[in-house]
């Protein structure tokens, strides 16, 4: 499980449920299994320092790059 934050003012952001060993890049709305401070406004997921985390893509949200930080395990494919 990953803990995402914001990679501007640190704020907890959502639990992640991330598969593979690959790098964030979208997260699943399915497997984020805790949301903490972030706001889901016009599409976009946004931390409530006005960073923009990431944009609405229907199953999933499509991650800016270089806007959070993670810590924590990923979960190896079977
Ligand atoms: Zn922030």
């Amino acid at each position: 499980m990953l803990t995402l934050r914001c990679a501007k003012c640190k704020a907890k952001l959502w639990k992640y449920n991330k598969l593979g060993k690959g790098e964030v890049v979208r997260c699943h709305k399915e497997r984020i299994t805790k949301m903490y401070k972030a706001i889901e406004k016009d599409g976009k997921m946004l931390c409530p320092c006005g960073a923009v985390i990431g944009h609405d893509k229907g199953s999933h949200w499509n991650m800016v790059r270089k806007s959070f930080i993670y810590s924590g395990e990923k979960v190896s494919k079977l």
